[in-house]
């Protein structure tokens, strides 16, 4: 995966969460389809906080790498899981042919900012389970999550820093960050990188804003802020929302241009399982091969 991402233009690269019902595959498998043609250079597969979606991610991550030409990656938290059960979803991974795992701690059942007790027989943090994959498959490639403006629960950014760096050191070969709305939060975290020794690819995640919904909800989950000037320029938009749809995906290829600009290897897109404003996006940006 991370040849794809070396290779010597920008590329792309999009996020599923496990479809939860027939109807929920279908959409999916749809945006599937349609985001093959682009040739992203790999899709990522979430994985949900309790057991039962762990069998949907394993069985749609093998379905991409069975169907597809993909290049697929399955996420793994460490939530609710002994480490024999981690270690046992990646050797189903392994046989699946699933060379890729975003390591991930994941958040506390329930209420994500409440206090994180391991299992009495798992893990604590992500490095701890960037190790574990490795440990079962030295040839998977592995990625971490980084926070440009820091996890909502760290103390502070240098302490988020020599976090991430440890996962790093821990054997992660690439990391993708939580969705941002202006780029310098992103910026400062790729030189704060480059100074403390790590050059691994670091994505900028990016959620298309195609609704009002997804400009408030994504600064509350992600604890990015909402730029004064973006809230501004949508301002008149948000009671129209083909209106707000077009002028948000203007805002988000102008966010992807500067941040190509800057010369990252490629940018990840939260699709949410749709297709459409991703693909309009990445033609927008000259990311697809014609
Ligand atoms: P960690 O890196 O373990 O960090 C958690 C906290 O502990 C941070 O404050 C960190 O600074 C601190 N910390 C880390 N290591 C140490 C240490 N050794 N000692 C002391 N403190 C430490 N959630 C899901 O449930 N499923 C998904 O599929 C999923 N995919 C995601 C994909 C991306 C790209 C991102 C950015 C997030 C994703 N999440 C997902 C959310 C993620 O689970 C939460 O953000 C979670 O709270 C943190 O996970 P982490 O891997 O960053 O944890």
């Amino acid at each position: 995966m991370t040849d794809r991402l070396s290779r010597d233009r920008p590329t792309f690269s999009v996020e599923f969460f496990p479809p939860k019902d027939e109807d929920g595959e279908t959409e999916l498998w749809k945006a599937i389809d349609r985001l093959q043609s682009l040739d992203p250079a790999f899709v990522s597969v979430t994985y949900g906080a309790g057991g039962g979606s762990r069998d949907r991610t394993i069985r749609t991550t093998s379905r991409i790498v069975a169907d597809t030409e993909l290049v697929a990656m399955a996420h793994l938290t460490a939530v609710s899981h002994s480490v024999d059960e981690l270690r046992a979803v990646l050797r189903a991974y392994r046989d699946a042919g699933i060379d890729n795992v975003l390591a991930i701690r994941g958040d506390p059942p329930g209420d994500p900012l409440g206090e994180w007790t391991p299992h009495p027989a798992g893990l604590s943090y992500a490095g701890e389970l960037v190790r574990l994959v490795k440990e079962v498959d030295p040839g998977f490639q592995v990625g971490v999550a980084a926070f440009p403006y820091g996890h909502p629960r760290s103390e502070d950014v240098d302490s988020d820093l020599r976090h991430l760096v440890a996962k790093i050191d821990a054997g992660a070969d690439f990391a993708i960050t939580q969705l941002f709305l202006e780029p310098d939060g992103y910026l400062r975290l790729r030189d704060r990188l480059a100074a403390a020794g790590c050059h691994v690819p670091l994505l900028p995640g990016i959620m298309p804003l195609t609704s009002a919904r997804t400009l408030r909800r994504g600064p509350e989950l992600s604890g990015a802020p909402l730029p004064p000037g973006l809230e501004e320029r949508l301002a008149p938009y948000l009671d129209d929302s083909v209106a707000f749809r077009a002028a948000g995906i203007d805002v988000t290829t102008e966010l992807c241009a500067a941040l190509l600009a800057e010369g990252v290897p490629a940018i990840h897109f939260y699709t949410l399982n749709r297709s459409t404003a991703t693909s309009e996006i990445v033609h927008r940006l000259g990311l697809v091969e014609n």
